[in-house]
């Protein structure tokens, strides 16, 4: 398939592919202890949704997402954000194409101690030497009910509020899409809900992609599509998900 044969149909309810992998494989160590993360993996994001990916530990999900990302190169096989075949960048250009297109939320919050709220969630742009979209930064501060809290250090902040400083830092500069690796992992479950509820707002309301690993079945019922893995292979996925469909699906992968 080309990269443009799905999007020019102009057929009603046709999506844009956001990310895709087209049979990747990712192995670690060599000889005999070479581990085979992903296997021959073929998936395409859809732009515009939100897609969770789940499967039992070890299954290959935060490699998937980190080459995805571009956080990591694929052993074998193409990896595309957009129209961009990400897997060919040089490293430089790898870069950039992080900080520019991609926003990350991830398990542990990553903030800057030094630095307030508003520092953070600014810093990527300013490091890229842009200036930010100020109404747009102060629409998603307001949304993840920061706008009191901009002044504060992260330790003057509760786990809840710094990965919401963690969200609207990932979301600050419009990015192409969302990458979240467990993102309510290291949350209280109200703090946990008021996160997803932001990640499925931003999504349906502000038109983000949204890309969420996560073992919880709870978070996945936010997403749209679930891609399910196990043992390096994308083995089935599920539309329009419920916790306890997704739950139930995960309990004969053995999960
Ligand atoms: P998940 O996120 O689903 O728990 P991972 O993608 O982290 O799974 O890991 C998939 C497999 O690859 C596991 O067997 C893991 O031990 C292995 N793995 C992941 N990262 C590395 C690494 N940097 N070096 C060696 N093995 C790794
Ligand atoms: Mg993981």
């Amino acid at each position: 398939m080309s990269a443009t044969t799905s999007t020019t149909g102009g057929i009603t309810g046709a999506t844009t592919s956001a990310a895709r992998a087209e049979g990747v494989s990712k192995f670690y160590g060599t000889g005999d202890a070479t581990i085979a993360a992903l296997k021959d993996v073929h998936v395409s994001l859809d732009a515009g949704r939100f897609t969770a990916i789940m499967g039992p530990s070890g299954s290959g999900k935060s490699t998937l997402l980190h080459l995805l990302a571009g956080l990591d190169r694929p052993s074998a096989g193409e990896v595309y954000l957009g129209d961009t075949q990400i897997s060919a960048l040089g490293d430089n250009a790898l870069t950039l194409l992080r900080r520019d297109r991609i926003g990350f939320v991830f398990q542990s919050f990553n903030l800057l101690p030094t630095m307030t709220a508003a520092e953070n969630i600014v810093l990527p742009i300013r490091i890229a030497g842009r200036t930010p979209d100020e109404a747009w930064v102060a629409s998603i501060v307001d949304r993840l009910g920061l706008t009191e809290r901009l002044g504060h250090r992260p330790t003057q902040l509760s786990g809840g509020q710094q990965q919401r400083v963690a969200a609207a830092r990932a979301l600050a500069s419009r990015p192409q899409i969302v990458f979240a690796d467990e993102p309510t992992g290291a949350l209280d479950s109200a703090a946990g809900t008021e996160l997803l509820t932001f990640l499925r707002t931003a999504v349906d309301e502000l038109g983000q992609t949204v890309v969420m690993v996560t073992h919880d079945p709870n978070a996945a019922a936010y997403a749209d599509r679930v891609l399910f893995l196990a043992d390096g292979h994308v083995v089935d996925e599920m539309a329009d998900p419920t916790a306890a469909a997704v739950l139930d699906f995960m309990k004969h992968l053995g999960a």
